[in-house]
């Protein structure tokens, strides 16, 4: 197996050098609209190009405000502050995600708690989220709470793992069940669709990063998606120092995050979103050779759940056995196919291995059987 997914691999992107998991593809106006910010010195954080990304994020996912923010991490936490997140807190998440998800929950001076996947999404199950619920907590008048240690349960973060949508119906009606604010972690997510809904848009709030490995990129960078204009200002006012408009004072009315986007970087991001329905066309063409090629195998070609429209941001495989899974990871990054196994489960890092969790049965055996496969878009599947 090893031997023919090299061959098809380096024939798709022809070429015999090291084919990484993802690299930016800057084939538009990037170079243009990074110019112009140089020649105006409009780099920092004033500039058009911030507003004109934020419309663009805006008008393609159907969110009621968009908010640019320095990376997705920066994103998430400003997001968590909004959801009314405080210290001492629990929000309820993933075992099985990138470290960003728990890092920005811990910065809020809350603690993560680990609630199982569904297998067919990878994602946040509501079938074992609603178990947790039942066993820890208690309901009353202004949300729930942990019976014994009467922490609040006030934010539940969904992640879109690789860009497949999580059961955010079922999801949302657990979490409005339990009074209990929904943040998605849509990181990974931009182009993803849950039934015709952009991820990111149907909890209180969304993140999305653009960081350097993403389906976009702007360097670094996030974005903050608001379900209300109201809610949406209130986040730009905070990521922006709380600052309260005036033509010389310095007054700002609470303790504000700086993480406003550069113009630099948003001029990139205006440049990638020209092309962002390309890349999704690509990418899902791509998963398709995939699927096609993984069919009489024993290794499972993951896909995407019947209910969405997935961005394929990183393919990925089951293997058969831990085996054939450590067998494929050397033989493929030693002919210079980068191959990946997925993130090691959060209670397994020293930060959180204290943390609250339920049954993590999927979540284990997804750990010691997935690999992600080589996802950038292909020159040869299309105009880039
Ligand atoms: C990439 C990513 C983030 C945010 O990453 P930044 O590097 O801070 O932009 C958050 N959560 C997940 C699941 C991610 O994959």
């Amino acid at each position: 197996m090893t031997k023919q997914l090299v061959s098809f691999v380096k024939d798709l992107y022809q070429t015999n050098e090291f084919i990484p998991l993802h690299a930016p593809t800057f084939s538009g106006n990037e170079q243009k609209y990074v110019s112009e910010t140089i020649s105006s010195t409009f780099v920092s954080s004033v500039g058009k190009f911030v507003d004109d990304f934020e419309t663009h994020i805006e008008n393609y996912t159907g969110t009621a405000k968009a908010v640019a923010t320095v990376n997705g991490t920066a994103a998430l936490h400003a997001a968590l502050y909004m959801a009314g997140v405080k210290a001492n807190d629990i929000v309820i998440t993933q075992a099985l995600t990138f470290v960003a998800t728990c890092n920005a929950v811990h910065h809020m001076g809350a603690q993560p708690a680990f609630v199982d996947v569904s297998p067919v999404s990878l994602g946040l199950c509501p079938k074992a989220l609603s178990v947790f619920l039942e066993q820890h907590a208690v309901l009353t008048e202004s949300g729930s709470i942990h019976k014994i240690t009467k922490q609040r349960f006030q934010a539940v973060v969904p992640m879109h793992t690789f860009g497949h949508p999580v059961e955010l119906d079922e999801l949302i009606k657990v979490c409005a069940d339990w009074k209990i604010a929904v943040v998605e972690d849509a990181a990974e997510s931009l182009g993803s669709f849950y039934k015709d809904k952009h991820t990111g848009t149907l909890g209180n709030f969304g993140a999305i990063s653009f960081n350097g490995n993403k389906i976009i990129t702007t360097g670094g960078g996030g974005m903050v998606l608001c379900k209300t204009l109201a809610s949406g200002q209130h986040t730009k006012h905070v990521t922006t120092t709380a600052k309260v408009p005036h033509p010389y004072e310095f007054f700002h009315d609470e303790a504000g995050f700086n993480y406003r986007m550069p113009n630099l970087n948003a001029a990139l991001g205006c440049a990638q979103m020209e092309n962002l329905v390309a890349f999704v066309d690509n990418k899902r063409h791509l998963a398709s050779l995939y699927s096609d090629f993984f069919k009489e195998s024993d290794f499972q070609f993951v896909t995407e759940p019947s209910y969405a429209k997935s961005n394929y941001w990183l393919n990925a495989i089951i293997c058969p056995n831990h085996n054939e899974r450590e067998k494929l990871l050397k033989q493929t990054n030693a002919e210079g196919v980068m191959t990946r196994p997925i993130w090691q489960l959060m209670h397994r890092l020293p930060m959180f291995e204290n943390a609250m969790r339920g049954d993590l049965s999927h979540s284990e055996f997804i750990e010691s059987h997935l690999v992600n496969i080589p996802s950038s878009p292909v020159k040869s599947l299309g105009k880039l």
